[in-house]
């Protein structure tokens, strides 16, 4: 049973049907998934969400499918942790990671995205899916379509890190890989999607497999008990997450589940690749598009496609916005691991650099709750630290060697 009424167009809330749309007609608007939330709220209480198995279906009347879930049905509830460790390096009393970094099956929160975007695109009735990606996504339209028994195209650029690619092409997928940055890759895929009839996952599919980052935001307030944190940082590329968190955030609200929200929420980039950031610091209304120049592979998108609502996710917040350099990554990257035995991709280190900025800027107060977005895992991108992590201890098999190499030395 369905509670999604149709698409709605986010500028000027013209309505559409339940297609596979992305953009009105009228003002060229993006499109929303637009529910029945009367009927929701009397379906939906805590208690049946918690009976449910620990997956992302478990807030399946606020996810877009008509039908019974067919994809992801282990992806999502991912850890919540308490990082003391971390509290203590950086003088905070309440601090916690939402672990995406070990989300089912390909280690990112696309997953969640693409879990969503799958199940729907079957119910339209498509046999191949697409995406253009900045490498976590490529991975998991890759393995999530290749159990679905799809046909994927998976379009790239170029100069991925090696472990985004193996990590694409081992589900054995037609992977291409374009020479040009990903707003390139993007713009060639929006041509190739009006010509062949396949669903690319994040642009004529766009609305429904958005709704996925939602099921984030849901977990962080359930596995608080039903609460709602004071600051949370999201890392940003397209600036969808960001957006969507506080959307998910906002429904539980209104369905009475939590208490009213009053979360800041903070966005973060790479300095090498910030139009959000600078277009909150500027307290611009438009996004300057840039030409990335990062490790932050994942979130090297120059021209975002939802930037100016995760600006306005900034504004509404009261929360705000900041940029770390490549070596402030790495280091919050070392972090991470060296206190919380979390290995994070470099999306992780900015918003753990950034979150650090934050705290240290006096934005962030020591001694309210914070929960920092680990986004993706950091054996996808050891290109990134492979230089700046020691090495180890070579000796011979004996214990003299050991004796003279590592014990006394
Ligand atoms: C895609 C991605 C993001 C950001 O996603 P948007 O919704 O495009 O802003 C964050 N972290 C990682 C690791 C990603 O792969
Ligand atoms: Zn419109």
């Amino acid at each position: 049973m369905s509670y999604v009424k149709g698409l709605k167009c986010r500028e000027c809330a013209r309505e559409y049907p339940k297609e596979p749309l992305y953009v009105c007609e009228y003002c060229f608007g993006p499109l929303e998934v637009n529910y029945d939330y009367e009927r929701i709220k009397k379906k939906l209480t805590r208690q049946l969400i918690e009976s449910r198995p620990k997956n992302l279906w478990r807030y399946r009347e606020l996810l877009p499918i008509d039908g019974e879930a067919t994809d992801g049905l282990n992806s999502g509830f991912t850890p919540l942790v308490r990082a003391k460790n971390l509290e203590k390096v950086l003088g905070v009393k309440k601090l916690y990671i939402k672990d995406d970094s070990v989300n089912h099956p390909t280690l990112s929160f696309k997953d969640r995205v693409v879990a969503v975007a799958l199940s729907k695109a079957k119910e339209f009735g498509f046999h191949t899916v697409a995406c253009a990606s900045t490498g976590n996504l490529a991975n998991s339209v890759a393995a999530q379509a290749a159990v679905a028994n799809l046909k994927r195209y998976i379009f790239i650029p170029a100069d991925l890190e090696m472990g985004k690619v193996v990590g694409t092409l081992i589900y054995h997928p037609v992977l291409i890989a374009v020479d040009g940055n990903y707003d390139q890759v993007n713009r060639l895929c929006s041509e190739i999607a009006t010509r062949y009839k396949w669903a690319f996952v994040n642009i004529n599919i766009r609305p429904y497999y958005a709704e996925g980052s939602k099921t984030y935001g849901y977990e962080i307030a359930e596995q608080l008990g039903w609460q709602t944190p004071k600051h949370i940082i999201v890392p940003c590329a397209g600036g969808s997450l960001i957006t969507k968190i506080l959307k998910g955030l906002k429904e539980f609200q209104k369905l009475g589940l939590i208490d009213r929200v009053n979360s800041k929420i903070y966005a973060a980039q790479a300095t090498g690749c910030a139009p959000i950031v600078t277009a909150v610091k500027e307290n611009s209304e438009i996004i300057k598009p840039v030409k990335p120049n990062t490790i932050a592979k994942s979130l090297a998108i120059g021209n975002p496609a939802d930037g100016i609502y995760a600006v306005d996710t900034v504004k509404k917040t009261a929360g705000w916005a900041e940029d770390v350099s490549d070596e402030e990554i790495v280091e919050a990257i070392k972090l991470l691991a060296e206190t919380e035995g979390i290995f994070t991709e470099t999306a992780g280190g900015v918003t753990l650099g950034v979150t650090k900025k934050l705290i240290e800027q006096g934005r962030i107060p020591k001694d309210e709750s914070i929960v920092v977005c680990i986004t993706g895992n950091g054996l996808k991108t050891q290109e990134a630290i492979i230089a700046k992590i020691g090495k180890p201890i070579k000796i011979k098999p004996s214990i003299s060697s050991f004796e003279e190499n590592v014990k006394n030395k």
